[in-house]
């Protein structure tokens, strides 16, 4: 089975996993076990702590013993293992008395490199003696933060680990991962589990793939509709407070044509856990839950988190948006923001059965929360300096970052909206407050003889919805609060007293939240509907038969042999054996319906920029010398539609070529008509409405030009 003579760890990787090279830390880990150093690794959710265990297990000769939290994390990772050709099983609760004596004897047989154990299956003074007979290099603790009282998952099963593993010898190596550590968890993971002289590896928490924002909107409820039907098809959860939000958001999506399922602790297990797996196996796109879901969920193909209410705390939160993306590809994390729920927020602290000391340590934790949503800077680099960490530079892709917007004076609306409210004795809600603004002729106005206040129709100028949105804007920066209960009234505060007594300003950004367009091509369609087909007879979510990454790329490459299959991220021999040609197929029936070729070394190009690709270069370089496309081909001995490639690839940085020697100016004008009249997403339509001699080519460059 393996060749261990030959075996290393890049080999493991890329023949198991079939991915090219080792993310940031892996490698320096993986050695660090095989020269049986105890280990601390601190990564971010999606960083690729798995890998880290896994890959020396394949390389000692005995077994790896993972001590994993959860059940349905461990059958996500043994379904994966067992689907690249890695032998690993489970024990826990769900294992029959009878099966599990059945497995433990083919663990005794060396069947198995790695088990996954559930940490209370410890306590078993008959599991430890087994464990004691057992051949066992390395024992990998995950979610290690489990440990701390100060974490946010405390298991008092985890605390008994390091001793328990005093009574095993030889004793094997230990290695704790964890994505959240503050230095106090940190230090309760070393002493808990007895690590002898850890080598530290934090690989930072910064998660580059995540665009963050925050937002302060009056609407929550529309900008949440409007927010999933720009990402339409992909996959998100939702997050709301409580039960009721849960229900509540799942009609209002279904009566406007959404289709998404809920999850909340006051289901039955039953369903709560049919719906998971409807959303684990991409039966359904969308799931609504309390922060009872999550833990444990694998999930890479995430793509975004959206927090209808504030998390009580920074922990909470980047943990459970952190699920979005672990696949590495560029995902959304989204908190919608009021005033209003930072009182829940206190209430449910208050309310708690906590005293003293946890109580202040609860308050502390909440307004760093409100400080996140307060904050101007680059929300990723807040993000890591609260865990401690330094951040390289901003992201450039939160909602901080990318408002250009400046800061605009809104004192002049601000003091009508203040004063109407004084007018009104603080004794109605938002919807009031703007019809009284705007002017409104509605009898409950006239009935409560609102039409005479002196800023009756101060602000008729904008739209009622408009003047709502604006209180609501200010209700969110803590200008205004509103009561509790079911017809809330809004009163001031002292930062708006403050206004209107000593003369402050208001300023206010006015963020709007765009993303681009996520672009899906019919292949990654096909590709995805085919991968669900075979989740399905295969019993597996899609994900574990490819994730998004992979897909995509075949999206960009088009592999046509087994070779080039083999290139791209996520197919290793296993897999391809398995799936390669069923995908082979779709692929080359695709690019011969669009007349698009294959294009080799997909994972280099990642890697290295095609800019300083020597191929690529050679291709411009023998173009500017005024060499025909096949001309260039029979030089360099490549494809003409790989030198096209070439060329397109130059106009899509914007290189300056004499495109008219490959592209009439005429074909061009043709082809901007024909995307003006029927759009450009599509490139075989455009090709059936224009000239025969006009190929696809020359479309892609003109598009790109
Ligand atoms: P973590 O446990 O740290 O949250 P995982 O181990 O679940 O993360 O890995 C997240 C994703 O990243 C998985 O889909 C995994 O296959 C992928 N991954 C891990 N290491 C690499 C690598 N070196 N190259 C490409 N993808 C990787
Ligand atoms: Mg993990
Ligand atoms: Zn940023």
């Amino acid at each position: 089975m393996l060749e261990k003579e030959l075996a290393t760890p890049l080999s493991i990787l890329k023949k198991y996993y079939g991915y090219n090279s080792f993310r940031k830390n892996q490698q320096e880990i993986i050695t660090a076990l095989l020269q049986r150093n105890d280990s601390l690794c601190i990564m971010p959710t999606g960083g690729g702590k798995s890998i880290c265990y896994q890959v020396p297990a394949l390389l000692f000769e005995g077994i790896t013993v993972v001590i994993s939290p959860l059940i349905s994390l461990m059958k996500d990772q043994v379904d994966t293992l067992n689907n690249i050709g890695v032998p690993a099983i489970y024990l826990n609760s769900t294992v029959s008395q009878a099966e599990q004596a059945h497995i433990m004897d083919d663990i005794k047989i060396g069947s198995y490199k790695l088990i996954y154990v559930s940490p209370e299956r410890l306590d078993s003074p008959h599991f430890l003696h087994f464990l004691q007979q057992l051949p066992i290099d390395l024992i990998a603790v995950d979610e290690a933060h489990c440990i701390s009282q100060w974490g946010h998952d405390f298991r008092p099963s985890y605390a008994k680990i390091g001793q328990l593993m005093q009574q095993l010898s030889p004793r094997p190596v230990i290695a704790a991962f964890t994505a959240t550590a503050t230095k106090t968890v940190a230090e309760d993971i070393k002493k808990g589990l007895r690590l002898h002289s850890p080598l530290d590896f934090i690989s930072g928490y910064e998660r580059e793939n995540l665009a963050f924002s925050v937002v302060k909107t009056g609407n929550k409820k529309k900008y949440l509709l409007e927010f999933i039907q720009r990402l339409q098809g992909e996959s998100g959860v939702i997050y709301t407070a409580t039960r009721k939000d849960v229900e509540d958001l799942q009609l209002y999506l279904a009566k406007n044509g959404i289709e998404a399922v809920t999850y909340h602790g006051g289901m039955s297990e039953k369903v709560r856990n049919d719906h998971q797996e409807r959303f684990i196996f991409d039966d359904e796109k969308i799931i609504i839950a309390t922060n009872a879901f999550g833990m444990g969920i694998d999930k890479s193909n995430v793509r975004y988190v959206l927090h209808y209410q504030l998390p009580k705390s920074m922990e909470a939160y980047y943990q459970e948006a952190g699920r979005a993306g672990r696949d590495g590809e560029a995902s959304e994390c989204v908190l919608l923001f009021t005033s209003k729920d930072v009182q829940t927020q206190k209430y449910l602290i208050e309310q708690s059965t906590s005293l003293g000391e946890r109580k202040d340590h609860e308050y502390l934790k909440l307004q760093a929360m409100v400080d996140y949503c307060h904050t101007t800077k680059c929300l990723q680099t807040f993000i890591v300096h609260y865990f401690g960490d330094e951040a390289n530079k901003d992201c450039g892709k939160c909602s901080n970052c990318k408002s250009d917007l400046e800061e605009v004076d809104v004192t002049t609306e601000a003091l009508k909206i203040f004063s109407c409210i004084v007018r009104m004795k603080e004794r109605f809600g938002v919807t009031l407050i703007a019809q009284v603004l705007k002017g409104s002729n509605n009898k409950r106005i006239k009935d409560l003889g609102l039409t005479t206040l002196t800023t009756y129709g101060i602000m008729k100028e904008k739209t009622e919805k408009a003047i709502s949105e604006l209180t609501q804007l200010f209700i969110a920066e803590g200008y205004l609060t509103l009561t509790t209960g079911q017809y809330p009234t809004v009163k001031l505060t002292e930062k708006a007293l403050a206004v209107l007594k000593n003369g402050e300003k208001v300023f206010q950004k006015i963020k709007p939240v765009k993303q681009e367009e996520p672009v899906h091509s019919e292949l990654f369609e096909k590709l995805r509907e085919l991968r669900k087909k075979i989740a399905e007879t295969e019993k597996l979510p899609p994900y574990i038969i490819f994730s998004d990454v992979t897909l995509k790329e075949m999206c960009k490459y088009y592999p046509q042999t087994k070779a080039e299959m083999l290139e791209i991220k996520g197919v290793g021999e296993m897999k391809f054996e398995k799936y390669g040609d069923v995908f082979l197929t779709i692929i080359s029936s695709f690019c011969q319906e669009n007349n698009v070729t294959a294009s080799a070394e997909p994972q280099k190009k990642q890697t290295e920029k095609a800019k300083d690709d020597p191929s690529y270069l050679t291709t411009l370089q023998l173009f500017r010398e005024g060499k025909e496309i096949s001309e260039i081909s029979a030089i360099r001995g490549l494809k003409e539609t790989t030198v096209e490639q070439h060329l397109i690839q130059a106009a899509v940085e914007g290189v300056e070529l004499e495109w008219q020697r490959v592209l009439p100016n005429s074909y061009q004008q043709l082809i901007i008509e024909a995307k003006e009249a029927i759009g450009g997403e599509k490139l075989k339509p455009l090709k059936e409405a224009l000239p025969e001699e006009i190929s696809y080519f020359h479309i892609k460059l003109a598009l790109c030009i």
